[in-house]
């Protein structure tokens, strides 16, 4: 995505392309280490400080409830955010808690009986273990 995909996807998603918005996404695109709301509060701020802490957090989960950007929720720690570029699945290392991106591939639905009357949206992946860092090193001959 570059600016102009950027303002045109949140004018698609009736989200007006505030400077803090943008700066907000372009962080996100720039970062694809899935930073916390924290962490990115701290980094646009560190770019250009003018959006305070309560209208970064707004303008997160307004971003977040339009599609434009992804929660990683993880178990007992703070959410992640990952602008949606290419969709792809996600790995969390148990150890150090570090999310991780794995490359796309399509993931079959549910059967319509177990889905009910659900509306599916989408359907990613979490996979979960030990990441390079923390995988016990092979033992050299
Ligand atoms: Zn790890
Ligand atoms: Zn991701």
């Amino acid at each position: 995505m570059d600016v102009a995909a950027i303002k045109q996807s949140l004018e698609d998603s009736g989200l007006r392309c505030t400077p803090q918005r943008y700066a907000l996404i372009a962080f996100l695109m720039e970062h694809n280490t899935h930073p916390t709301a924290a962490e990115i509060f701290e980094g646009v701020n560190r770019l250009d400080p003018r959006s305070s802490r309560a209208t970064t957090y707004n303008n997160l989960r307004d971003l977040v409830q339009a599609g434009l950007v992804r929660e990683v929720a993880v178990e007992g720690r703070s959410a992640r955010f990952d602008a949606k570029g290419t969709r792809h699945h996600h790995f969390i290392c148990d150890r150090c808690g570090n999310v991780e991106d794995i490359d796309w591939y399509d993931v079959p639905r549910p059967a319509s009986a177990s889905l009910g009357k659900r509306i599916l949206r989408e359907c990613e992946l979490i996979f979960r273990g030990l990441c390079t860092r923390c995988a016990p090193r092979q033992a050299s001959r």
